[in-house]
């Protein structure tokens, strides 16, 4: 299974969930539901939104405890953030590792970014951090992708994990 078929299914599963809006964008359909309570909740995966990034757990993950960290705004190029944005972001991604490290206990975190289609990007106009706990011993997770790992917790108890812990 590509990357992009795992991304197609992020996106009509959005899509299908924000009533009356059509989002090609998955990162942005997530971003036009309302801030409010219902925002980060344990149906949409949401950890955190602020002003400016959004945080999600990935719906088609390597393993347990993949995050995905986006700024709000529909934005393909690292480049063309502003200053503010590339910090929040910054931010947004270590309290996303401390999430991490504090739920899974483990030895080390694959962080970073495909930029561009080329790089393996599944969306590739709307920036996109992955966050995901590793351990010494575990399979390579781009060699292997989503086809014969099995991810051992279901999403919503990695989310209740997740979100219990952060801060
Ligand atoms: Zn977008």
């Amino acid at each position: 299974m590509s990357l992009d078929r795992l991304w197609a299914g992020w996106r009509s599963k959005y899509v299908s969930t924000v009533a009356g809006k059509q989002h090609d964008c998955f990162l942005c359909a997530i971003a036009a539901l309302p801030d409010d309570a219902r925002l980060v909740s344990e149906s949409t995966l949401v950890l955190e939104r602020t002003a400016s990034t959004l945080t999600v757990m990935n719906l088609f993950p390597y393993g347990s405890g993949h995050l995905l960290v986006a700024p709000l705004e529909h934005i393909g190029d690292l480049t063309k953030l502003t200053d503010e944005v590339a910090v929040e972001l910054m931010r947004a991604q270590r309290r996303a590792v401390r999430a991490i490290q504090q739920v899974y206990g483990c030895e080390g975190i694959n962080l970073g970014a495909n930029l561009g289609q080329a790089a393996g990007a599944g969306v590739p106009n709307h920036l996109h951090f992955h966050a995901l706990p590793r351990w010494v011993g575990d399979t390579n997770f781009m060699t292997t992708v989503a086809e014969t790992r099995v991810v051992p917790e279901a999403l919503e108890a990695g989310w209740q994990k997740l979100h219990a812990s952060w801060r």
